[in-house]
């Protein structure tokens, strides 16, 4: 049973599915199978378990589930908002005899609430003996990282640049996707485990990470995920483009200095940070929002829900097109000049493959431009440690045991998997604790 999306949430920057209440819980649990080794458990990368915490809610141990999820998942609450099911659990549970799968994610977000609103005991605290280890980044690869280590009673310190921690659902994920206060509960969760977070401690110079280590940490974890957004040339220069990170951000943290009230927006790009920009700008008013990207509508990346949803919200889509110039009135962009592309090899989707169709031209205007075509790891990646293995766009290479070639210096998360998802980012962290650990016992074992 899925929820409907709400356009009129979406446009209050409030939470645009309705949460399922205790029946709808009930219904929905016992439209379960029980299965003996549940699928749906395999299918997420965390190891959450919606096959246990469903069990627990179909039988009326709602504290319980909600313990089960934050014990696997200390990202569990953002996770039920935002996982995309359909590719994770949801999926493994469509492939049994159930017409439609169980709606975990809304079943997760009851289990979560009802945790909270009814209080479960907190996490336990590390007792601090096992080891000192640091991590450089408070994301969800971070926080899950820390999380695992501080049950195996490690004396965790995340070093986390911003004044909060959360990464990217903090500052980016607009509200109406993800509420803020899913993100807050996650955070006191994993301080419940006295795991001590140093806010506005950003870990940037020249071998920082060496110093770290120089400093009685046994072990290092990077997860400082992807802060540096590629850009197009063409647009270089221009007072009114942003990139999506700072579009987003601004909007969530109230900073925008531009009003979108009737003014037409273009988003560069096809992905669900796209999505997630051309939304935000129709919610702020945006009169026409254009989606361009080169990709067709049926090769976008961006999920189907996604699509939907944007269409939903009357996004404009100019799907197999790319800029080709830009109309300004100084510093000032006032449209932008588009065609229409082909693949020169089908199913190749990058842009030296895309080739123009003559007497395709269009012409759009636009007040501002947001480009959302990609992120990579920033440059400290590699000053902060000498000779650090990076590969493509500057991930950080690592082994099955998210150790790097710099000995003591694991990493997970987006950094290193070059962006995939939340759950996933969580899952990375959780295995380098494990990797950590093992690196540790080995080391005393050799002493
Ligand atoms: C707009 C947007 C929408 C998304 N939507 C979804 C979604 O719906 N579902 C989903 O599953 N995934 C989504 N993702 C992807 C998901 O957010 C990421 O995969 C995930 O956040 C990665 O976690 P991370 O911890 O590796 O990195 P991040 O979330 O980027 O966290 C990195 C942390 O490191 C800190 N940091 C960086 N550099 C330093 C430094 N030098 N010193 C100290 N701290 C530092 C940052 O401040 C941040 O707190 C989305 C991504 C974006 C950009
Ligand atoms: S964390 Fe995400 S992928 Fe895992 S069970 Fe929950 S909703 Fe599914």
């Amino acid at each position: 049973m899925k929820k409907k999306i709400n356009r009129d949430k979406i446009q209050a920057f409030e939470s645009m599915r309705e949460p399922f209440g205790l029946q709808d819980a009930i219904r929905e649990a016992n439209r379960c199978l029980l299965c003996h080794e549940a699928p749906c458990s395999a299918g997420c990368p965390a190891g959450t378990d919606p096959g246990k915490f469903i069990r627990q809610i179909k039988f009326y141990n709602y504290k319980g589930a909600a313990r089960t999820i934050r014990n696997t998942n200390i990202l569990g609450s953002v996770c039920a908002f935002i996982c995309p099911v359909e590719k994770l659990c949801e999926q493994k549970c469509s492939v049994m005899a159930l017409e439609d799968p169980i709606n975990i994610s809304s079943l997760q977000r009851f289990a979560t609430e009802y945790g909270k609103k009814f209080g479960i005991e907190p996490l336990r605290k590390s007792s601090k003996t096992a080891g000192k280890i640091a991590i450089i980044g408070g994301g969800p690869a971070g926080m899950g990282c820390a999380s695992t280590l501080a049950k195996l009673n490690y004396d965790v310190t995340i070093f986390e640049r911003e004044e909060s921690a959360g990464g990217v659902p903090k500052w980016n994920i607009p509200a109406f996707r993800l509420p803020g206060q899913a993100l807050a509960y996650d955070i006191k969760n994993l301080t419940d485990q006295d795991v001590e977070i140093k806010y506005d401690s950003p870990i940037e110079s020249d071998n920082a990470v060496m110093a770290l280590l120089a400093d009685g940490y046994q072990a290092v974890f990077i997860s400082t995920g992807l802060n540096l957004p590629f850009y197009l040339k063409m647009l270089n220069g221009y007072e009114n483009v942003e990139d999506y990170i700072g579009f987003l951000r601004h909007n969530k943290t109230g900073k925008s200095t531009i009003s979108l009230k009737n003014k037409n927006v273009a988003i560069i790009g096809g992905g669900s940070v796209a999505i997630d920009s051309a939304l935000t700008a129709k919610a702020l008013g945006a009169k026409k929002v254009y989606l361009i990207s080169l990709e067709h509508l049926d090769e976008l990346p961006a999920d189907r829900e996604e699509i939907n949803l944007a269409r939903v919200m009357d996004i404009i889509f100019k799907s197999g097109s790319q800029i080709a110039g830009v109309i300004a009135n100084n510093k000032t962009i006032t449209g932008l000049k588009g065609i229409e592309t082909e693949w020169i090899e089908p199913g190749k989707f990058v842009p030296d493959n895309a080739r123009q169709i003559i007497g395709t031209e269009f012409s759009i205007n636009v007040d501002l431009v947001v480009q959302a075509i990609g992120t990579k790891p920033g440059p400290e990646v590699t000053r902060f440690v000498k000779n650090l293995e990076t590969r493509g766009k500057g991930t950080i290479v690592v082994n099955d045991h998210y150790e790097t070639n710099i000995p003591g210096v694991f990493a997970g998360g987006d950094v290193a998997n070059g962006g995939i998802t939340v759950v996933q980012a969580v899952a990375d962290g959780k295995k380098a604790a494990e990797g950590i650990d093992r690196y540790l016992q080995h080391n005393t074992e050799n002493q």
